[in-house]
């Protein structure tokens, strides 16, 4: 008898609810489960050094896409545009704010609409540390040498290609317009123009793609040289036409067995090529720093649909954008307050996401011992070959970073597919809760 377990299934059923429920219970305590987002009517902003900025427009709406976007307009882009400036400008109104160590743009299709890019750059300026990193999402069809020099003119100093496979059919799969030669060729422009990394995004386990399909890809980039690779499995977001797809049974996924068989060999074909390991489901050459838009431990987000978190408080703006143009002020829609417990566990999560656990880092943060906390958790996933030690760190093995990405896409399926659903359907929702 076969014990696979078929993950797209499992994650809806009522079993994967109950584990969940239960180690939730155990691991952050009762107090903070179930998760519950409520209104954000008496909503005061927080301040981060780290800048999230979300523009919601794309050319044409891919339909494994789970994130907040809606089809250009230049009525709707050209009212946006004022309001999110406007809730900067809100923003920087405030007292003290910090210095700005990092600013990311994603989407939607930022690199659309560069001349708001711009704009953005130039409210924030003054408030830059010498050596920002900005970061901007580059859809393949617009990485011009025009607009990527424009971009790098503004300050950008990194970008994210989203070319997801150089496999053309594919492409057409995944609702994307451009030709294997435009992907090369934006890449090639990327580099004329030159930034301190070029990322390039992957996407494996389509319909009709094979192993050997993601190993060529990632060979692509390789031989490419860019300076970080990020190959993400295609993940069914139950609110999307993919999800709907795949409900009805028009779609082939991946098992589990091929998605893993697909991570050891890109892993391996990274690893061999000189990058490192630099999260679960990226390699960065040696003396790069990586492309990393969510992993901070603070970050504020403007803009639609734009999510942020400050000392342990997450809030997400209204996904409507007609709501967010509308309104004046106030443009966050749910909020969570978590508990310290709580907060301790998402932080080891995403330090398992980044494949180290910092010690001292977690010290300095929560002015507590990492080892008396999590230490017989961390030593028992060493036993199983899941973590190795160093001095000051847990670092997740080759085996143990497998199972961080399948705890990663549990988490991304289970919990932000509801959340990013109901903020779809209703603009302003009473509460969300998690289970
Ligand atoms: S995947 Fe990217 S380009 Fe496609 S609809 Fe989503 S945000 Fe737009």
């Amino acid at each position: 008898m076969s014990l696979k377990i078929n993950f797209q299934r499992f994650r809806h059923s009522w079993t994967a609810l109950k584990v969940r429920r239960f180690i939730s219970h155990l691991l952050i305590g009762k107090n903070s489960y179930p998760m519950v987002f409520k209104k954000a009517d008496s909503f005061k902003k927080l301040k981060s050094s780290h800048v999230y900025i979300h523009i919601p427009f794309c050319k044409t709406i891919c339909p494994h896409c789970p994130y907040n976007k809606v089809s250009f307009r230049q009525d709707l882009y050209d009212s946006y545009k004022d309001s999110l400036l406007n809730e900067i400008s809100d923003y920087l109104a405030l007292e003290k704010i910090p210095y700005i160590q990092s600013l990311y743009f994603g989407g939607g299709s930022p690199s659309m609409t560069p001349e708001l890019i711009a704009s953005v750059i130039d409210r924030f300026k003054d408030y830059f540390v010498r050596d920002i990193e900005i970061g901007v999402e580059v859809h393949p069809q617009d990485a011009s040498l025009k607009m990527l020099n424009y971009l790098k003119q503004t300050g950008v100093n990194k970008i994210s290609l989203g070319i997801e496979t150089f496999r053309e059919d594919l492409l057409r799969r995944l609702g994307r317009f451009y030709s294997v030669d435009e992907a090369i060729n934006s890449v090639k422009n990327a580099q004329t123009i030159g930034f301190e990394c070029i990322d390039i995004n992957l996407i494996y386990g389509i319909s009709g793609q094979n192993v050997t399909d993601s190993q060529k890809d990632v060979q692509r980039c390789i031989e490419l040289g860019v300076d970080h690779i990020s190959a993400y499995p295609l993940m069914t977001f139950i609110h999307t036409t993919l999800g709907k797809e795949v409900n009805r049974g028009e779609f082939n996924h991946y098992d589990d067995t091929k998605r893993v068989e697909t991570q050891k060999i890109i892993s391996q074909a990274c690893l061999q090529a000189g990058y490192k390991r630099t999260s679960v489901w990226s390699f960065t050459k040696d003396n790069k720093l990586p492309y990393t838009t969510v992993t901070r431990e603070n970050y504020i987000g403007f803009g639609s649909g734009a999510g942020s978190k400050v000392n342990g408080i997450f809030w997400f703006n209204t996904f409507s954008v007609n709501e967010y143009i509308k309104s004046k002020g106030v443009k966050p829609a749910i909020m969570l307050e978590t508990t310290d417990k709580f907060r301790r566990f998402h932080w080891l999560y995403w330090q398992i996401y980044n494949t180290k656990i910092d010690i001292k880092k977690y010290h300095y943060i929560f002015q507590r011992d990492l080892n008396t906390d999590f230490g017989a958790m961390l030593t028992f996933f060493k036993i199983i070959g899941w973590l190795w030690q160093e001095e000051n760190a847990w670092c997740l093995t080759e085996r143990g970073s497998i199972w961080g990405h399948r705890l990663q896409m549990l988490f991304s399926l289970s919990y932000i597919d509801k959340v990013w659903k109901e903020c779809q359907q209703d603009p302003w929702p009473e509460k969300i809760v998690l289970y």
